[in-house]
């Protein structure tokens, strides 16, 4: 590990692309208009310096029910609706390409408020604008089907809009996350009202001006940022809100899908993991190497899908270990808007510390530290919130640092025998995300991915994703899916209409 820039970025990157006076002011959007919030404070840290950059004043309570009623009015007075598929496609083709052209400008704002490299902030921007024009694309091309008929009628299962939806992220990947909620809600016709994290809300304001001068109707989207425990809960409270799409912690997201229960609105989760990694001795190990390093070290570890759970077979465990924990060691620590950092800072002092009492409490267990392990001492990281890249061998897949997310840049090694161990060692966790699978044995791969629970399996890669290819948390991990072109439809009511074409009256009853 080495030291990259400086620890004083904020004003760095404010010269660099963050326009305090566009993109830093102290508005929310509600119901379209942009009003100063009155709710608490939210402090926003560079997590890399430390500083306190912004102040935003949340929303409350009360503007959830002024965003609900603004989004049910404006989908039936803008005609949003109604509007024909490619109409509000044409829309959504406009949002995309003006998040493109404003991705530097997001990338920088996020690279500020999360900590993230602007190479991973850079790449979330693309892939949101590509979720834009990606579900404009497969509204313009999402037949309602005309279904066999079955009687002297036409039956038609058509599709409608569901009327307000909720859209409540977390703060890992801002723009990404918005964008995978938004675009397909919004394209099946629908209000949105977003519900961004305390700790990362300026890119989804950002997004939200992008969408209006992108020409979205005025209303028909509203940006709430606040506290999860009032104003997230009221959103998914209030009783004309259609649908929920969350993405976060697996707690909330149970606790959410109690409210949703007793209201019988549908949700959507998108939760937590503990994804296992599989390095058979047959793989490629250069690739399996860089592979493992990027689904656990990149995003600094702060993702649901991070490889944590890294089991290598038992005849290449030692050397194996050896070259990652060689590899981690040199992964550079560093602010995010420098080009030659690996692993960023995470997003607040916070976390970095619930991650550094979870290893420690791993250490006294028993765990050995291969690699990072404690908060840095460097004086130039010594203001971020910083943790370095962490190897820990000698655990079991039983040890509680095993078992729960960490949601930081720290992996267990875990040996295995042979297949059928290795998936019952996967196997044995609440969760069901993703799994990587490192084998030059493509039947291998398949038996094994078959028989993993996860709702992601990537064969010789991990961590990558398309917009295309649906995405779907197995048992903890998450309740329906997002993306793919089906993903309108989790936003739509189906409907049957049969239209009667039979020559006479119905023959029923004796009245005739
Ligand atoms: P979190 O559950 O604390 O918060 C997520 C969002 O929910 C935030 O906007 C928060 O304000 C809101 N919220 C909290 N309590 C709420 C309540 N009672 N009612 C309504 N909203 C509420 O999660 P986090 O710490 O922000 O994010 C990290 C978690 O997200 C990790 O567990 C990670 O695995 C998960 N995650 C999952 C995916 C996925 O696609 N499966 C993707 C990214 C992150």
């Amino acid at each position: 590990m080495s030291l990259v820039a400086s620890t004083d970025t904020a004003p760095a990157l404010i010269g660099a692309g963050v326009d305090p006076s566009r993109d830093l002011l102290d508005e929310i959007y509600v119901a379209g208009r942009w009003v100063t919030g009155t709710g608490e404070p939210i402090e926003s840290i560079d997590p890399a310096s430390g500083h306190r950059f912004a102040t935003l004043r949340a929303a409350t309570v009360d503007d959830v029910d002024v965003a609900v009623r603004a989004g049910l009015s404006a989908a039936r007075t803008s005609g949003w609706a109604t509007m024909l598929p490619h109409e509000r496609a044409a829309t959504l083709h406009r949002i995309g390409n003006a998040v493109e052209f404003n991705a530097d400008r997001i990338a920088a704002l996020q690279t500020l408020d999360t900590g993230k490299t602007l190479s991973e902030t850079k790449a979330l921007a693309a892939s949101a604008a590509n979720t834009f024009r990606y579900m404009a694309a497969a509204l313009e091309t999402a037949d309602d089907a005309v279904t066999t008929p079955r009687g002297p009628w036409m039956t038609l299962s058509t599709h409608q809009p569901m009327g307000v939806v909720g859209a409540i992220t977390p703060w890992n990947s801002p723009i990404a996350s918005d964008a995978q909620k938004l675009a397909p809600a919004l394209a099946a016709g629908n209000a949105v009202i977003s519900k961004p994290p305390v700790w990362a809300p300026w890119v989804t304001l950002l997004l939200a001006r992008l969408c209006e001068e992108a020409g979205l109707p005025s209303g028909l989207l509203s940006v709430l940022p606040g506290p999860g425990r009032t104003v997230g809960e009221a959103l998914v409270r209030h009783p004309q809100v259609a649908k929920v799409s969350f993405t976060g912690g697996t707690s909330t997201g149970r606790h959410l899908a109690h409210v949703a229960a007793d209201k019988l609105m549908p949700i959507t989760l998108e939760l937590g993991g503990k994804s296992p990694t599989i390095v058979f001795d047959d793989a490629d190990l250069e690739r399996a190497l860089q592979g493992v390093l990027f689904g656990i070290f990149s995003s600094s570890g702060q993702s649901c899908i991070a490889g944590s759970r890294i089991f290598v077979q038992r005849s290449i465990f030692d050397n194996f270990t050896d070259e990652l924990v060689r590899r981690a060691a040199r992964l550079r620590l560093g602010p995010g808007t420098d080009g030659g950092t690996d692993v960023a800072p995470m997003i607040s002092r916070t976390h970095r510390d619930s991650v550094a009492t979870m290893v420690d409490a791993a250490v006294a267990a028993g765990a050995q530290v291969r690699c990072g392990g404690r908060i840095p001492d460097d004086p130039g990281l010594a203001t971020g919130s910083y943790y370095p890249p962490t190897i820990l061998t000698g655990v079991t897949n039983a040890d509680t640092i095993s078992r729960e997310e960490i949601f930081g840049p720290v992996a267990v090694v875990i040996p295995f025998d042979d297949e059928a161990d290795v998936i019952t060692q996967a196997n044995d966790t609440v969760y069901g995300l993703a799994c990587g699978l490192w084998t030059q044995d493509y039947r291998r791969a398949l038996r094994v991915g078959e028989a993993v629970n996860a709702g992601t399996v990537w064969v010789n890669t991990y961590k990558q994703f398309s917009i295309s290819t649906p995405f779907t948390g197995l048992r903890e991990s998450g309740l329906g899916t997002e993306k793919g072109r089906d993903a309108i439809r989790q936003y739509s009511d189906q409907k049957s209409i049969y239209l009667d074409r039979s020559d006479a009256p119905m023959r029923w009853g004796t009245s005739r």
